[in-house]
């Protein structure tokens, strides 16, 4: 509580208080404005073929549009919008704009790229969310594009995530895929519980991969693992032409995503006034350091 001895003190921390207070109520309002406006966009970052650079599938990454028009990557709003109960309305916007976009998508990244869907961990374990998520899923009459990413927490809380939500995906043919694993609490030995189609390793073990024994080491114990399962591997925030070599001499990792191939880009940025050829779409799909 604040003590009322120094009146000078109290009166300052009361008002940096306030402050605080309104700068949250300011954002939170800002954040309901933005879901009732619909100003939220998604980047698209590609799955790279790391043999052939062939697009795999894409990942879209939301964005928000604020009051003065600049761009805010996630970190700055997804856990406001976790906690203030906007996520969900939040993911079917982000499904929408990817049903709106569809056909840049095709001409852009192809017809057979999957496309990627992040849910947090507190959406994954929320049955009624996850029912109504899939069957707007179901409604796009292409559920078998998608792929839902989650990190492994969602697999390890104690719900019915495993037995119930995931097999309703599944029916679907919606792909199940593990975001940033290696940060979560989950070990290695959960993995063989879990049933996913595709495992995505965490940045932090990427990032200077060629310098690090230990990274190698858990990558390489990741790796048989998930062959073992039938997991496709993934590797992600590659930024590097010595991570990617590293990868390629000493694992047997097909796929990567990072600003090494692709920055997430926008659809309207491209500038799609004629569907473009097979060939620009490779380049366009997995040119190294694109901005954005
Ligand atoms: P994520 O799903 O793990 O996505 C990867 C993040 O790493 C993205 O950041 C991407 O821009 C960034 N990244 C990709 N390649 C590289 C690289 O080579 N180097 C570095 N340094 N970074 C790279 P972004 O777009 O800021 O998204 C951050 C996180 O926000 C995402 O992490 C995801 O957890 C969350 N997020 C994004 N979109 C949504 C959404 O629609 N719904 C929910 N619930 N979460 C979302
Ligand atoms: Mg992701
Ligand atoms: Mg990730
Ligand atoms: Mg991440």
């Amino acid at each position: 509580r604040v003590k009322n001895d120094g009146k000078g003190s109290a009166a300052f921390f009361d008002s940096s208080m306030e402050r605080e207070a309104l700068a949250r109520m300011k954002i939170e309002q800002s954040l309901r404005l933005a879901i009732l406006e619909k100003r939220f966009c998604c980047a698209f970052q590609s799955k790279v073929d790391i043999r052939t650079q062939a697009v795999k599938g894409i990942e879209a990454l939301v964005r928000l549009r604020d009051d003065e028009g600049v761009i805010q990557a996630p970190g700055s709003f997804i856990n406001l919008a976790g906690e203030l109960g906007l996520i969900d309305e939040l993911t079917h916007l982000v499904l929408a704009e990817i049903v709106k976009s569809i056909d840049p998508i095709n001409a852009t990244f192809g017809t057979d790229a999957t496309i990627s869907i992040n849910v947090a961990a507190k959406q994954a374990g929320n049955p009624e969310f996850m029912r109504s998520f899939a069957r707007a899923l179901d409604a796009t009459g292409f559920p078998q594009r998608f792929m839902i990413e989650v990190t492994e927490d969602a697999f390890v809380a104690k719900n019915h995530f495993q037995a119930e939500i995931l097999p309703m995906f599944r029916k679907l043919g919606v792909g199940i895929s593990i975001d940033d694993f290696g940060t979560g609490y989950s070990s290695l030995s959960a993995l063989a519980d879990i049933t996913a189609d595709e495992i995505k390793i965490d940045r932090s073990f990427i990032t200077d991969i060629h310098k690090r024994p230990r990274s190698q080491g858990i990558l390489r114990a990741i790796e048989s693992l998930s062959e073992a399962l039938g997991m496709t591997v993934i590797a992600e925030g590659l930024e590097s032409f010595e991570e990617l070599a590293y990868l390629q001499a000493a694992t047997k990792i097909r796929y990567a995503q990072g600003y090494y191939f692709s920055r997430p880009i926008f659809l309207e940025e491209l500038k799609l006034a004629t569907p473009l050829s097979s060939e620009a779409r490779a380049s366009v799909a997995s040119r190294p350091h694109q901005q954005n």
